[in-house]
């Protein structure tokens, strides 16, 4: 059965002052439930600070990005090792401003999700297209596209050990959140496609919604069957609004 995660992507914000602030207002107000995960992804400088504050709390931590290569002559590169050795658990791979302003392909995003899997981590592979592809109605073949880059590269079966996540370009920071039935449609697509290949690793595929999730529109979205938690962006960044989509993950007790 696959549960739901909810976590947070601080992107390029915060600082120690406030990072500590944010977390010490989380830790005691998001609380372990059964089939219910929680992660911040922090800027590689604060995932010494993450580990310590967040170690013995049900909230696990990541990083936003990852280098692709074990170690080396890569100035400025993050080796998926070093990750590990902060005890991250996620790392997030290909997100849609990595593509676009990075210039990351899919191949380097296939690169990037298999140095993840192979040191252990669990990679947050992001997925989605932009308002001109949904426009011309290439959304599916763009989604596909993009898994297909790292089925091809890993192997089916390294989805058994990763997380999707499908955000909607245009619904990145914008306000805009796609409709429910646009975020099940590309949802179910998703699935329909690593099922393609093998139906189990599909089944028990968590496969995030993206793209301006905020407490009002949280509890709508995780009801979707296909939909199996969220990352979040602005909204991780405030402890009541991260708090209150944490809780529309839970269980209706
Ligand atoms: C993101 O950065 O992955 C994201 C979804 O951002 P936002 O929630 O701010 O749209």
């Amino acid at each position: 059965m696959r549960g739901k995660l909810v976590a947070g992507n601080w992107k390029m914000n915060g600082n120690l002052a406030s990072n500590q602030a944010l977390l010490q207002a989380l830790i005691p107000a998001i609380s372990p439930i059964a089939g219910v995960k929680y992660a911040v992804c922090a800027p590689f400088p604060y995932l010494g600070q993450v580990q310590q504050l967040l170690r013995g709390s049900c909230i696990e931590w990541g990083a936003q990005d990852l280098c692709q290569f074990d170690h080396g002559a890569y100035t400025g590169g993050v080796s998926a090792a070093m990750l590990a050795d902060f005890n991250c658990r996620y790392a997030i791979v290909g997100h849609s401003e990595r593509r676009s302003v990075f210039g990351e392909t899919d191949e380097i995003v296939a690169l990037k999700f298999a140095a993840a899997i192979q040191a252990g981590l669990t990679p947050i592979l992001c997925v989605g297209e932009s308002l001109s592809e949904r426009e011309s109605g290439v959304t599916e073949a763009v989604v596909a596209r993009q898994i297909n880059a790292v089925m091809v590269h890993s192997g089916v079966a390294a989805l058994g050990r990763a997380v999707v996540a499908y955000e909607p370009v245009w619904a990145i920071g914008t306000g805009k959140t796609a409709t429910p039935e646009q975020a099940r449609a590309v949802h179910a697509f998703i699935r329909r496609s690593v099922a393609a290949r093998d139906e189990a690793i599909a089944a028990a595929l968590p496969i995030l919604y993206g793209g301006s999730v905020k407490a009002a529109n949280a509890a709508q979205l995780f009801s979707i069957p296909d939909i199996d938690g969220g990352l979040i962006g602005g909204a991780s960044l405030n402890a009541e609004e991260f708090i209150a989509i944490c809780r529309c993950a839970q269980p209706a007790a």
